[in-house]
């Protein structure tokens, strides 16, 4: 099982869950302002690595999650995998 702790420090934590995950049916442009939204509180997240890692690790392949979509968190863990990532 997956020490989920983290989520207690979560930035997002009692926020609406679907500003996390845009929806394109909702039409683009709404789908890039729930994006930027979930982004702007993504970035002062104490816990954005572990969010991250945890997305990554459980194939999570919806939502903004630490910050990143999955195609950036796909690229981010191929970069990591090659040693391109200074601090992860
Ligand atoms: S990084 Fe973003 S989605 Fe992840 S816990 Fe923090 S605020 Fe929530």
């Amino acid at each position: 099982m997956t020490d989920r702790g983290w989520t207690l420090w979560a930035r997002c934590r009692g926020m609406d869950t679907t500003t996390f995950f845009p929806q394109k049916e909702d039409g683009r442009l709404a789908a890039a302002r729930a994006e930027a939204a979930a982004r702007s509180i993504c970035r002062s997240c104490p816990v954005v690595a572990e969010c991250r890692d945890t997305a990554l690790q459980a194939g999570e392949t919806h939502g903004i999650w630490g910050g990143m979509t999955y195609a950036e968190r796909r690229a981010f863990a191929r970069a990591r995998k090659l040693g391109r990532v200074l601090s992860a």
